[in-house]
């Protein structure tokens, strides 16, 4: 391991394909990233286990799925390690250490824990381990001494509670655990097709990275747009038409739109002619990524294999932390 770089652990829970919003979220980031920093993804397979506990097989098939997701965009299992939470037991040892440091007071004011049960409907009944997930991320991230962790808006209460488990630590049983820091992701959220502020797996409203030709552009066609826009040479309106927020996303020739802008504003440019540009557009940057999936996707035990490479990796440097900090406590008797 390179020592100067600083550390990133991030990871996707797999819960579903991931989606061109998770590319303009964090998957192209993480790509830019993994020259300048030591970067850790994880496969969150135990904490999409904590809302799923029900439906195993749906997170076991999507651990294959997300990894040929990383690896079709162009992550490199030599320089960014790719591994899966659940063959890091170690993991687990350490969230049961911090779960002693923080109350349940304080899992249950977390705002994000708090926004997601009121979402999935979680009263008291909650599961006691998606309640406290905050404390294994605690574990993820320290367990890595990842001093960045790339995250949304809405993730910040979770490095807060991360840091706040390592300060208490550290006070108690020394200085062991290192803070982290979150690294905000300046890209806007993408929206639905449907024109909903958000793209997500449970809205159904994604182009999934495994899309094939036809389903994306199916799924172009079918985009919101203007519905006052009926006639073609009626004018239309661009806020709150998809298309057009797809285009200032993912066109680089900026002139192009421009001009489609005016021109369907003041009339006599078809929704059609639009969409076909940005069908063209999407296909440019995605039909690549499509291609290169599909090439893994035909060898599956060796997208294992680059995992299981990559879990073992992850498993000696969260191991040696575990070490730490079991000897910090006091329990290596033997
Ligand atoms: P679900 O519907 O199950 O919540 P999802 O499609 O919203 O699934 P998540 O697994 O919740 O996907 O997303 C994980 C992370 O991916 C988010 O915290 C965020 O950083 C990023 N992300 C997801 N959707 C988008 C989006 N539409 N735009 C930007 N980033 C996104
Ligand atoms: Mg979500």
């Amino acid at each position: 391991m390179t020592q100067n770089k600083p550390i990133i652990l991030t990871g996707d829970r797999p819960t579903g394909q991931l989606h061109l919003g998770h590319y303009v979220g964090s998957l192209e980031n993480r790509v830019r990233l993994q020259d300048s920093h030591e970067q850790f993804i994880m496969i969150a397979d135990m904490q999409a286990l904590t809302d799923n506990a029900d439906n195993p097989d749906k997170v076991r098939s999507n651990v294959i799925e997300v990894a040929l997701d990383y690896l079709a965009v162009g992550l490199d299992p030599s320089k960014t390690t790719l591994f899966i939470q659940s063959a890091i037991p170690e993991l687990n040892e350490l969230t049961m250490f911090y779960l002693n440091l923080v109350s349940v007071a304080r899992l249950q004011r977390n705002p994000t824990v708090k926004s997601e049960m009121q979402q999935k409907g979680y009263g008291a009944e909650v599961p006691a381990g998606f309640l406290m997930y905050p404390v294994s991320q605690a574990a993820d991230i320290t367990a890595f001494k990842a001093t960045v962790v790339p995250v949304g808006e809405d993730q910040l209460p979770v490095i807060e509670q991360t840091n706040e488990i390592v300060r208490k630590f550290n006070n108690i049983y020394g200085d062991v655990l290192v803070e982290t820091k979150a690294l905000l992701s300046t890209n806007a959220r993408l929206a639905g097709l449907d024109g909903k502020a958000k793209m997500s797996k449970s809205l159904g409203n994604c182009i999934y990275l495994g899309d094939d030709a036809d389903t994306l552009k199916k799924k172009v066609m079918s985009m919101f747009t203007d519905p006052e826009h009926i006639r073609v040479e009626d004018p239309g309106k661009i806020e709150g038409n998809m298309v057009f927020a797809y285009l200032d996303i993912f066109a680089t020739d900026k002139a192009t739109v421009a001009e489609m802008k005016a021109h369907y504003q003041r009339g006599g440019l078809g929704d059609m002619k639009v969409k076909r540009y940005l069908l063209e557009v999407l296909e440019a940057k995605f039909g690549p990524i499509r291609e290169r999936r599909a090439e893994f996707a035909q060898d599956k035990a060796a997208v294992m294999e680059i995992l299981r490479q990559g879990s073992l990796k992850a498993k000696a440097v969260a191991a040696q932390t575990l070490y730490e900090v079991r000897k910090a406590i006091g329990v290596e008797y033997f």
